[in-house]
């Protein structure tokens, strides 16, 4: 088994730690213990970043396209060779199974192997104009970015804030999580073995509200990029819209998954089922609401709570298990809170509902069913190891239901009708729908949501326009 890291801060290609910085335990969410100490970014720590990344942009926007495709293939290429002790850690700090993490850190590398390939696709545009004249857009990359990934992803989240900045030609500083601190040093060290100059991308850690208000105050930073809740969403875009910086938000969810009688209900619940469950349920385009038509409720429902009675859950190093803790300690109060209002409410407990033993943050498998529409499960965020299962009498309502809500991230339909799957596509509201499949995620698809869900992308040519700035140029 892999040593669990020292950590340190990651500032213009140094590693810093110790002299008399505040620091925070890492816990191991299996287990509650602590594995790591935390240093956190002091205000000078803060500066000397910013300064780091005013001449990283300087230096990085004028790299060839090629150098920075070449940069971001080796960093995959290494993510790759050292999947298995990254997944390790990431099990370790974040607590899903291996299998997972694993996963997860190749998903990354193909993250960044596509960005790398996005580098060589920038073109602007030249428009008509008569013998003399010129008339051009460009694209330039909209300068250093100040990103805040969260836990859940410690690695493709990682992937997600650095790559597409790097591949248009920004610098930027990135705040991971606190409590997952390892998997993101383990990906920034690859961009940085694999030849990145230092002051393009560099790690800090410390107290959200006060990093987040230091880098976004100083104009070096031109950008915000920020995955977690729609509450700290709404409170940086608030902030950044005081100095008019631009913003990428990718927010909360919560997924509705329309099942029709017309659909393969075997199909549906051998993909669903355990996809709800992914992560032990902290996915943010994890399918929440199962909305499902009168004629198959009953098999839907029975089938589901089969699969999930089914589901091993246990310490995600351990061979087997299909689903660990959740993250930190957070989870399972919110998660117990909301199925305990759910039941009051009169909503009908399936399967779960309980934690799981009396160490780290296991929280059971859990169906709710008929849950109504005023238990708060059925309007805010789970973010847990829940699914919801209730009755619809058809297409009309089910839709309803489904745009009901003020968030629009992933939707899921199973009909096998094509004129419906066309229909729905149409109306449902949300960033991303999946038709008859489990996954809302390839890395040349921009992900994104709508509503409260959040603003702009990443991913796909969209993650990467998304660090550029259109410039007109005119010349007579
Ligand atoms: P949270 O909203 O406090 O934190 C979410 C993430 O945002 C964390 O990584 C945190 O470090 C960061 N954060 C918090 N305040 C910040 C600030 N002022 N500036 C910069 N970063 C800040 O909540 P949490 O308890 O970690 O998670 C609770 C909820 O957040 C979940 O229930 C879920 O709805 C949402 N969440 C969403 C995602 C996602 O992928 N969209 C990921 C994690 C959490």
């Amino acid at each position: 088994m892999t040593d669990y890291p020292s950590l340190h801060l990651l500032i213009g290609g140094e590693k810093l730690a110790g002299a008399g910085r505040n620091t925070q335990d890492v816990l191991n969410p299996a287990t509650g213990e602590a594995i790591g100490t935390l240093p956190l970014a002091t205000p000078a720590d803060l500066d000397t970043a910013l300064d780091n990344a005013a001449m990283g942009f300087a230096a990085w926007r004028a790299a060839a396209p090629e150098k920075r495709a070449s940069v971001l293939t080796g960093a995959a290429q290494l993510l790759r060779e050292r999947a298995g002790t990254i997944a390790e850690i990431m099990t370790r700090e974040q607590g899903k199974p291996l299998a997972e993490a694993k996963g997860e850190t190749i998903y990354g590398a193909m993250l960044l192997e596509f960005y790398a390939g996005e580098c060589k696709r920038i073109y602007g545009r030249t428009m008509p104009r008569p013998a003399g004249k010129r008339a051009e857009v460009r694209y330039e990359p909209v300068g250093p970015i100040a990103a805040f990934a969260p836990w859940n992803f410690p690695v493709i989240n990682i992937a997600r804030k650095v790559g597409g900045p790097i591949a248009a030609g920004c610098s930027v500083i990135v705040k991971p999580s606190e409590e997952t601190p390892a998997s993101a040093l383990a990906t920034v060290q690859c961009l940085l073995d694999a030849g990145l100059p230092p002051e393009v991308c560099q790690v800090v850690f410390g107290v959200p509200d006060e990093v987040s208000r230091h880098l976004m105050a100083s104009p070096i930073i031109r950008k915000i990029s920020f995955t977690g809740s729609t509450a700290v969403g709404k409170h940086l875009a608030a902030l950044a819209a005081e100095d008019l910086k631009r913003t990428t938000m990718e927010l909360g969810g919560h997924g509705p998954v329309l099942i029709f009688g017309d659909a393969d209900i075997d199909r549906a619940l051998d993909t669903m089922a355990p996809n709800a469950f992914r992560n032990a349920g902290q996915v943010c385009v994890s399918p929440t609401r199962f909305i499902v038509e009168e004629p198959v409720f009953d098999k839907f429902r029975d089938g589901f709570i089969e699969r999930v009675k089914a589901l091993k859950v246990g310490n995600g190093l351990e061979d087997g298990v299909q689903m660990g803790p959740m993250a930190n300690s957070r989870g399972p109060d919110q998660i117990e809170r909301m199925v305990s209002d759910a039941v009051e409410h009169g909503a009908h407990l399936d399967t779960g509902g309980e934690r799981i033993g009396n160490q780290g943050y296991f929280y059971a498998p859990t169906v709710l069913s008929q849950v109504p529409d005023n238990a708060e499960i059925m309007n805010e965020e789970p973010f847990g190891p829940v699914a919801i299962i209730n009755r619809y009498a058809g297409e009309e309502e089910m839709l309803a239901e489904a745009n009901r809500l003020p968030y629009g991230l992933a939707a899921y339909a199973w009909s096998n009708d094509p004129v419906r799957q066309e229909r729905l596509t149409q109306q449902i509201e949300a960033g991303m729908i999946a038709i008859n499949a489990g996954g809302v995620s390839a890395v040349d698809m921009p992900f994104g949501g709508v509503k409260w869900s959040g603003h702009g992308h990443e991913d796909g040519h969209e993650g990467v326009m998304a660090c550029m700035v259109a410039k007109s140029v005119h010349v007579g």
